[in-house]
């Protein structure tokens, strides 16, 4: 298994807001917020970054996406909408090298930035 701060959450190496978690998957809070719901749902699998997910692989992040609607609509926001994101590498901005999707919601969220 990787190392990275995703993988000591998924561990309870140190703490996090978990809000969902299953055999495949864990979503939790970010610690620095950029909406006012910002949650990351991470695969249990190891896949650094989107560029190394494999065809074979295609229902890992499948899983995220239909974790992260599941989880809008029992929050009750499903319908305002909600963006979800997907970092990779330097100028997507990626800090964190496990596959992982954002999901942002709570206000009307601006258009794409640079
Ligand atoms: P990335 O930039 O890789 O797409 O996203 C990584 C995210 O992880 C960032 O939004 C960052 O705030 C969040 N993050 C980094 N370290 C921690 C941590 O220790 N706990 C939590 N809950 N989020 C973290």
């Amino acid at each position: 298994m990787s190392d990275t701060i995703f993988h000591k959450i998924i561990r309870r190496e140190i703490p996090a807001d978990i809000v969902y978690e299953d055999e495949h998957l864990i979503a939790f809070r970010d610690i620095a917020p950029q909406a006012p719901v910002h949650v990351l749902f991470v695969p249990k699998t190891d896949v650094a970054t989107l560029n190394d997910l494999k065809p074979a692989q295609a229902e890992v992040v499948g899983r995220l996406a239909l974790a992260a609607a599941e989880y809008a609509r029992q929050q009750g926001f499903a319908e305002d909408g909600y963006r979800i994101v997907m970092n990779c590498n330097g100028y997507g901005g990626q800090t964190v090298f496990q596959v992982h999707l954002h999901l942002l919601a709570g206000a009307p969220l601006g258009r794409f930035g640079t």
